[in-house]
């Protein structure tokens, strides 16, 4: 289990969670999963650091999805909405059943119709005491900004990216997610870019994009001195990015053809500098964005 996931085990033990939880990310079913495990150490009589204890009665009836204070929603054919969570609203504000705390597990919320939003809106502004709710979402985007910021975001990395961090040891976890975003989840090119450090790769590769962007060559030569191997890598960076920019159709094509030709130069034991600013010249010609 990650570290975040570890936090908010112990601040729900030390009842102190977020009244207001919105999963994001990784699998469906792991977030399900790590949902519920909250609501039972929210209710559980006994919970230990390493979890809820699985044998009391709230432990048994959360994980049967039968305790009358842990609630959930989804979408009943492709979206949630109002009728359900106007229901779902007076059970959240009628008194607690048995359990110390009552939970509402809300599935795909990204599937919450706007007027359905509105009304949980309304709840989330005025939750009644001892309430949290978990948003269950693959894109933290398709939540109403309104609701996004009143929450308590909680990312879920995939398979292979959660067995990345793992392996990776002590390191500051949100630079390592971030790293992996970056290298387009290619676990080597996420190794590379932690090792190097990612706010100065990400500098890097912004200062290069505004130099291209206001075509300003004088721009460029605050990115030197750069050795080859940081070159390589920060093409190799922006190849992805260009990549996942022609796949939003947001960048031309020409732009990967010319990143690539870059690459290739420069393993011919190319001096770096000239390299990066003959890629420059190409893209200020062709008049192209380097993406976003
Ligand atoms: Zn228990």
């Amino acid at each position: 289990m990650n570290l975040q996931l570890a936090l908010l085990e112990k601040a729900a033990r030390e009842n102190r969670l977020a009244h207001l939880l919105l999963f994001h990310g990784g699998s469906a079913l792991y977030q399900r999963k790590m949902a519920l495990r909250l609501a039972q150490i929210l209710n559980c009589s006994q919970p230990t650091p390493e979890g809820p204890c699985q044998e009391c009665y709230a432990c048994h009836k959360i994980i049967s999805e039968n305790h009358p204070d842990v609630f959930w929603l989804k979408p009943l054919k492709t979206t949630i909405g109002i009728e359900q969570v106007l229901t779902w609203q007076q059970k959240v504000y009628l008194k607690h059943y048995e359990g110390k705390y009552k939970v509402s597990i809300i599935e795909q919320a990204d599937s919450v119709t706007l007027l359905a939003a509105n009304a949980l809106l309304k709840v989330i502004e005025e939750p009644p005491e001892r309430t949290v709710i978990i948003l269950c979402a693959q894109n933290a985007e398709g939540i109403l900004p309104t609701i996004q910021s009143r929450a308590q975001l909680v990312y879920f990395p995939d398979l292979t990216e959660e067995n990345w961090l793992t392996g990776l040891g002590e390191v500051d976890q949100q630079e390592a997610v971030r790293a992996f975003s970056l290298s387009g989840k290619n676990q080597d090119l996420a190794t590379a870019i932690l090792e190097h450090g990612v706010p100065l790769l990400q500098e890097w590769v912004e200062k290069f994009r505004n130099a291209v962007e206001e075509k300003d060559f004088l721009k460029l030569y605050a990115l030197f001195p750069i050795d080859k191997n940081q070159a390589a890598l920060y093409l190799q960076v922006m190849a992805v990015q260009t990549q996942e920019g022609i796949q939003k159709g947001s960048i031309l094509p020409f732009e990967l053809l010319a990143i690539g030709k870059a690459t290739d130069v420069l393993r011919q034991q190319v001096n770096p500098r000239l390299v990066i600013e003959v890629l420059a010249l190409e893209l200020f010609q062709k008049g192209g964005t380097l993406c976003d």
